[in-house]
């Protein structure tokens, strides 16, 4: 007899579907029988990737029969650098994922509670439920994060709230001043995640930036990326900026190659590549202008967001919007998975991207 391998599973991992990932550009424009597909699916950099990394990849990969630099030296001590803080405070991550799940196994035990909001990343619950732990959903106001009902979630089983701010996949954001109180109020055992991945794209001049946080409030851990900004999402780095003490945990439990040689190189070049950045800046600021008044003119509305994709109501279930914009050779995120089945996710890509997205939806919408 074979054993049910599901039923020995832990609890939370029972709870648990496995990740489905879009399909390759490749496979679609082989199924639909199209060549000129664009993705803006994903979160992703539309200026491929920075120059300067590339290079430092190209190098690196002189070096690939040796082990990287487990400590990730020269990538902290790039980053301490660039945002004022000590390199012991860094605690690196193969993507900010891998922070988001070190925090959780660090500090879950069974039937510990981890809160987040309705409508947040896809991450935190999974993190919750490999530790057996229990996530709790606490509903969203104006599809952003209603900070008194997650206060008012705090029992004595909360061990982690977890804050994307900007919040993925709305696009949503706290100001300063809500954030403070907040913390003000959450009791000091509790650890604070906030999930910054979208930080570099944020220029409200009231948006604040979690390192301002962690001297008054040490039980914050802010998580970064170059994933978005810095446009290196294939090669997984993100990482945590805490308190020397939480870093100090945190490298306990983290796998002390997690990050590859190729993705060290590549993030500190691209630390480095201003112009980039300012570019990538400059594009998106102007892409979700483009986008949201696009939107805006088929009669839909927006979610308005200040990260790098808008989310917006079809107006009617959205899968068969999806799909028709497939066949127009776009691929936009469904949010069905998030509870928002007539909602569509698109991320912001090259102005003349962002024109044919347009233009596919008006075809498909008439
Ligand atoms: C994209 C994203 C991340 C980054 O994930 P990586 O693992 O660094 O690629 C983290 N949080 C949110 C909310 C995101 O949308």
């Amino acid at each position: 007899m074979s054993q049910d391998f599901v039923a020995l599973a832990n609890e939370g991992v029972q709870a648990l579907k496995p990740y489905e990932p879009g399909k390759p550009i490749e496979e679609l424009e082989r199924e639909l029988g199209i060549t000129d597909i664009i993705k803006l699916a994903s979160n992703e950099s539309p200026l491929g990737p920075s120059p300067k990394a590339l290079r430092a990849a190209q190098e690196a990969l002189l070096d690939l029969h040796r082990y990287p630099d487990g400590s990730g030296h020269r990538l902290k001590t790039a980053l301490a650098k660039k945002l004022g803080v000590n390199s012991e405070q860094i605690t690196l991550g193969n993507g900010s994922n891998d922070v988001l799940d070190l925090v959780a196994r660090c500090w879950l035990k069974p039937g510990d509670e981890l809160v987040f909001s309705q409508y947040a990343f896809a991450v935190y619950p999974i993190a919750a439920l490999s530790c057996n732990a229990k996530p709790v959903v606490v509903p969203a106001k104006n599809y952003g994060h209603d900070l008194d009902a997650m206060l008012a979630a705090i029992t004595d089983k909360t061990r982690i709230i977890c804050i994307a701010n900007p919040n993925n996949p709305t696009g949503t954001w706290l100001d300063a001043n809500s954030l403070e109180a907040f913390l003000a109020d959450v009791p000091s055992h509790i650890l604070v995640v906030l999930d910054e991945a979208y930080f570099e794209y944020v220029e409200e001049s009231d948006y604040p930036d979690g390192l301002a946080f962690l001297q008054q409030h040490p039980n914050v851990i802010v998580a970064r990326t170059f994933s978005k900004m810095y446009g290196l999402s294939g090669l997984r780095v993100g990482y945590a900026i805490s308190s020397p003490e939480i870093a100090n945990v945190l490298n306990r439990v983290r796998h002390p190659f997690n990050c590859n040689s190729i993705a060290l190189a590549a993030a500190e070049a691209a630390l480095d590549d201003e112009e980039y950045v300012a570019e990538n800046l400059r594009l998106n600021r102007e892409g979700l202008v483009q986008v949201s008044q696009g939107l805006a003119e088929l009669g839909l509305t927006v979610i308005p967001s200040v990260a790098n994709f808008i989310a917006f109501d079809c107006g009617q279930e959205a899968a068969p919007v999806f799909n028709a914009l497939l066949k127009e050779g776009v691929i936009t995120r469904p949010l069905a998975g998030y509870q928002m089945p007539n909602h569509l996710r698109v991320s912001i890509g090259l102005p003349e991207e962002n024109q044919r997205f347009l233009q596919a939806l008006k075809k498909v919408l008439a």
